[in-house]
């Protein structure tokens, strides 16, 4: 890659575990020219995690058995295998894949931000700090990390994203978390087990739900134990009272969250946010179409709608109801994604069939969703 105007078959964008997997899907795909671009380095995400931070899917290494690690992104490797631990942080998660990338010979260009991405007769010109890139299809896999979720609340900014470090540093007293998914009790266990008493404030309670198997819905177990764990000391308590609608800070260093109905929860630091995130797109934005959700609207092949050539890996994937928000999900598409760009360029993509002997090829989105009987 670099400043020429030689044109590359495929060309990713971000190398997390979504750009890491597809590129190496594509490497399955026969003569197929292609090329990862990273602003930062390699699982560069990760390494911004909160040390605090632990993945929520554990894994174990059941590949021999087709039972293929649940956070690996190829299927000959294990992150429990090569890093020794069920439950890694971000920091060893960034060292798997460096490890898996550097295995396999993923061709990946760090420190190099696409700044813009335009749509040409031959496929698209990508504007880069190190130049221009010309591409017949591109993967847009840049990851949500980067656009965290600030919620139209008069006093958001008295407030720190639980994606943020400052989020994860100790406490005492009173401490508001708003948002009660996965990484708002996970925030609000640590403060409980640092020893600060916390109030959990959502409206939609999503720690009771209990319909559905599908742990983009429902807690994770580990969750749901931490969480039973943290209520057990008294310190935490969970509150579907109403949304929160503002933050006020006062002079003595206390900050009032006002919630819908009047009432108010007093925060004897800063509230954290833990609203998730948006879908990042970033210079790629204006490549695909919105659904009335504001996530990307794609084809059945995780294709821009509006733009041909320009696909989405990674978390942001959505097809109707389904979310593709774990490893586990979104990497069931890095083969189907390279093999209707092999197919589409005429090039060998029998190799992909690996990928679906091994379960991580889901090309009949109908199959998924189905539910644990018991
Ligand atoms: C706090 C948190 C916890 C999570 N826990 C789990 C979990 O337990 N299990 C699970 O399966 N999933 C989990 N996820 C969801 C998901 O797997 C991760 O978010 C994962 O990082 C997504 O991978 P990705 O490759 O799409 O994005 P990222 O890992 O964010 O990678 C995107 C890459 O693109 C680069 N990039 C972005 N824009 C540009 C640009 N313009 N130019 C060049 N490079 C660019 C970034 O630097 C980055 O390295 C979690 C997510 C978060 C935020």
């Amino acid at each position: 890659m670099g400043e020429n105007r030689s044109i590359l078959d495929t060309v990713v964008v971000g190398a997390g575990p979504a750009g890491v997997g597809t590129a190496l899907a594509l490497q399955a795909v026969e003569g197929l020219v292609h090329g990862v671009i990273e602003r930062g380095q390699l699982g560069e995400t990760f390494l911004q995690w909160p040390e605090q931070l632990t993945f929520l899917t554990p894994s174990f290494t059941g590949n021999g058995f087709g039972a293929t690690d649940l956070n690996s992104v190829h299927p000959e490797t294990s992150p429990a295998f090569s890093l020794g631990v069920d439950y890694p942080t971000g920091a060893q998660y960034a060292r798997y894949l460096r490890g898996v990338a550097k295995h396999f010979s993923v061709p990946v260009m760090t420190q190099t931000e696409v700044s813009a991405i335009t749509a040409t007769v031959e496929g698209f010109t990508l504007t880069t700090s190190k130049g221009t890139v010309l591409a017949r299809t591109v993967v847009w896999a840049g990851g949500e990390f980067h656009n965290p979720r600030q919620p139209s609340m008069a006093g958001s900014e008295h407030a720190d994203h639980s994606s943020a470090p400052a989020a994860w540093t100790a406490r005492s007293g009173q401490v508001v978390v708003i948002g009660g998914y996965e990484s708002g009790l996970d925030v609000a266990c640590f403060h409980v087990e640092e020893g600060a008493s916390v109030t959990v404030v959502d409206p939609d309670h999503p720690w009771q739900a209990r319909s559905g198997s599908d742990p983009s819905f429902r807690l994770a177990p580990r969750t749901r134990q931490r969480v039973k764990s943290a209520l057990a000391t008294g310190r935490l308590t969970l509150s579907d009272a109403g949304r929160a609608t503002g933050i006020r800070p006062d002079a003595r260093g206390v900050y009032t969250v006002a919630l819908m109905g009047g009432i108010a929860v007093a925060s004897h630091s800063r509230p954290v946010l833990a609203t998730g995130f948006g879908p990042g797109l970033g210079p790629a934005a204006h490549l695909f179409e919105d659904r009335a959700d504001g996530w990307p609207l794609l084809d059945d092949n995780d294709e821009s709608t509006v733009n041909p050539g320009i696909f989405l890996s990674g978390a942001a994937l959505r097809h109707g109801g389904l979310k593709f928000c774990f490893v586990y999900k979104y990497r069931q598409r890095f083969a189907h994604v390279a093999r209707v760009i092999g197919e589409r360029l005429a090039k060998d993509c029998s190799g992909l069939e690996a990928w679906r002997l091994a379960g991580m090829l889901t090309d009949d989105l109908s199959c998924c969703g189905t539910e644990c009987a018991c």
